[in-house]
């Protein structure tokens, strides 16, 4: 599946934003966004684009960046948040949030969406006690992920668990040891995305 290949950075520079897309790093002062908050590329420092489709625009691509989703999958989701009752810009939040990938990170079991996407590509989970290998899985609430017992033994998965963790779980997730467990679905103040959704509904209602 193709997938961005570029440098990470230059993502969270085009949108004034941390992403975390890197790790460790996010988290350090060699942060690219720390050390150079320009947007990228020779004109950068001087570009502007305040037009409310170029505003709009922007709410969704920083979305689908945060959480590493191709821009079909993220029009699906678009389109079950809409079927969904209740807030649409909200329902795709939580949707994103609600993906096995995201949980993963969310835990604190990766220390990026993109290690997380690839720890459960190579098995390294279960849910509900059954094989998970693919990452847009939605979880429910009361669902239970689990690193399995042979993972333990992986230096990946040691060296993840022993690192101090940076990621701060939120309280929808409750975190024991090798287990995550969704306590609740997310609410809109529990999602750390600084983003205005109802723009990207706009865009979508076009
Ligand atoms: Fe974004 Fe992380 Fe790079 Fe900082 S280090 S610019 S947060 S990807």
């Amino acid at each position: 599946m193709a997938r961005y290949i570029g440098a990470a950075c230059k993502l969270c520079r085009r949108e004034s934003q941390k992403l975390f897309l890197k790790g460790a790093r996010c988290y350090s002062d060699k942060c690219a966004l720390t050390r150079r908050n320009s947007l990228p590329g020779q004109h950068g420092k001087g570009r502007k684009k305040t037009s409310e489709y170029g505003l709009q625009l922007r709410e969704k691509q920083k979305t689908r960046r945060f959480y590493g989703i191709l821009e079909s999958q993220f029009e699906k989701y678009f389109e079950m948040a809409e079927r969904k009752q209740g807030v649409t810009g909200e329902n795709l939040l939580r949707f994103l949030e609600l993906r096995l990938d995201n949980i993963v990170y969310r835990a604190g079991f990766a220390s990026s969406r993109k290690e997380a996407r690839q720890l459960v590509r190579h098995n390294h989970f279960t849910l509900n006690g059954n094989k998970a290998n693919i990452p847009s899985i939605l979880l429910k609430q009361g669902d239970i992920v689990e690193i399995k017992s042979k993972s333990l033994n992986s230096p990946k998965i040691k060296e993840l668990l022993d690192e101090k963790r940076m990621v701060i779980v939120p309280q929808w997730l409750e975190v024991e040891g090798s287990k995550v467990k969704v306590k609740e679905l997310p609410k809109r103040e529990d999602i750390d995305l600084e983003v205005s959704e109802h723009l990207i509904v706009e865009l979508y209602s076009k």
